[in-house]
Order: C-alpha cells, then sequence, then structure tokens
C-alpha cells in the first residue's frame, strides 16, 4: 500500500501520517522530518539543505529525490509507505511517477486563514516527530511528549513569517500538483477543517474503500 498525504502547510499532514501509519502498519516517511534529522546532525545534505529550510523554501528536486529512494528502498517499507511532504514540485512527482505507482494521494482541503493558527500553536517532538498543539491538541502534560518523554520545541520553521512564506511557495509550486494526480484518477479529497478525529474517519474510509476495488 502505497499513500500520499498533500495538503498546505500546517494542514495536519504529519498529524494524519502518524495515525494512519499506526493503523496500518506502514512507515511514514516525512521529507520534513528526513530533512530535519538530517540538518541537526550536520551530515553533508543536511549542511546543503538548512539554509532552504530556514527561508521556508524548499530543497533542490535532485537532493530530495535522492533522500526518499534511500529511505523506501529500506526493508521497512517492502509492504508499503505513507510519504508526507513528498512530492512538493511537478518534477518531483514525475520522479516518483518513475519510481512506483501510488494507490491514492489523501489530498486535504483546507482555508489559509486557519493554517497559520495551527502552525504557530504547533509543539513538534525533536526526538520521535509526535505532533501536538498547544490549544487542538495539547499533550497531557506541558511541553513533554506523551511517546518518548523528551521536551517539546516549536519548530524554526513555524514562526508566523515563515510560515506565510512557507503558504506563498504551496500555493505557486504544489498546488498545480494536485491536477496532476487528479488526470490520473489518484485524487482523494479530504476536509480538514474538521477535527483530528473526524479528519481521520475520511481517510480511513478512502483507505479501506481500496482493498475492496482492485
Ligand atoms: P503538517 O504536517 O500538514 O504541516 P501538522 O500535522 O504538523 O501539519 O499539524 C499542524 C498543527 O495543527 C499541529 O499543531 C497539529 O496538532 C494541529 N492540527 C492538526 N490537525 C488538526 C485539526 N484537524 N484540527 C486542529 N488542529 C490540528
Ligand atoms: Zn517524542
Amino acid at each position: 500500500m502505497k499513500l500520499v498525504i498533500f495538503g498546505p502547510p500546517s494542514a495536519g499532514k504529519g498529524t494524519q501520517a502518524q495515525k494512519l501509519s499506526q493503523k496500518y502498519g506502514i512507515p511514514q516517511v516525512s521529507t520534513g522530518d528526513l530533512l530535519r534529522k538530517a540538518v541537526a546532525e550536520k551530515t553533508p545534505l543536511g549542511l546543503k539543505v538548512k539554509s532552504y529550510l530556514d527561508q521556508g523554501r524548499l530543497g533542490p528536486d535532485d537532493l530530495i529525490v535522492k533522500l526518499i529512494q534511500e529511505r523506501v528502498s529500506k526493508p521497512d517499507c517492502k509492504k508499503g509507505y505513507l510519504l508526507d511532504g513528498f512530492p512538493r514540485t511537478i518534477g518531483q512527482a514525475k520522479e516518483l511517477d518513475k519510481m512506483t505507482e501510488v494507490d491514492v494521494v489523501l489530498n486535504i482541503v483546507v482555508d489559509f486563514d486557519v493554517l497559520v493558527e495551527r502552525a504557530v500553536g504547533r509543539r513538534s517532538c525533536p526526538k520521535c516527530g509526535a505532533v501536538y498543539h498547544i490549544k487542538f491538541n495539547p499533550p497531557a502534560n506541558k511541553d513533554t511528549c506523551e511517546k518518548c518523554g523528551s521536551r517539546l520545541v516549536q519548530r524554526d520553521d513555524d514562526k508566523e513569517e515563515t510560515v506565510r512564506n512557507r503558504l506563498k511557495v504551496y500555493r505557486e509550486q504544489t498546488a498545480p500538483l494536485v491536477e496532476h494526480y487528479r488526470k490520473k484518477g489518484k485524487i482523494a479529497d479530504i476536509d480538514g477543517s474538521k477535527g483530528i478525529d473526524a479528519v481521520f474517519e475520511q481517510m480511513v474510509k478512502v483507505v479501506d474503500g481500496l482493498s475492496r476495488s482492485p
């Protein structure tokens, strides 16, 4: 099972990807997490992409594609995977088309005005990648990850100005991707304005429907 999750920044991709990954037993492959990890570990690739991330820009296609190829060739991806944050450009989508055929693209649709509020209140676990929101999905114990006990952080790119720039980049570069996949009949639109569980329910309906219609 190969799933892709689409949506503007802070639409809820990471949150839903975690839940889907748990329910269907496939790994969540998040370009953002892979990149932030490479930056934190100061790998050669991390050093190259750091300036892009800090400005809310996309990393160069060839680097991102390489990162994803490496990740999905690991044994835990044999049964399938869930792509979160990839592809982001038409160039990346074409590379992915060459690599494999995805089953469905879950496209989270949500108004831009709620996105800034979601992003600015987001807190993430630097160790396990779990995502929380100070208002919409607060951790039981303030500032502490429920899964691994690490201290939660606000991502550098969740400052309001960077968020607005990421939304602009999304509109220009990523939104056309929806059309690419819509033409292939792969898009399932998901109403992302609802609460976390209601959004998840819509996704489960789509994914469960896949196995019934071969
Ligand atoms: P993305 O991966 O698309 O950037 P996240 O999953 O990190 O988005 O979600 C962004 C923020 O919004 C997080 O703080 C998350 O807890 C919160 N959030 C996610 N989905 C919802 C929702 N349906 N309703 C309210 N808040 C949400
Ligand atoms: Zn954690």
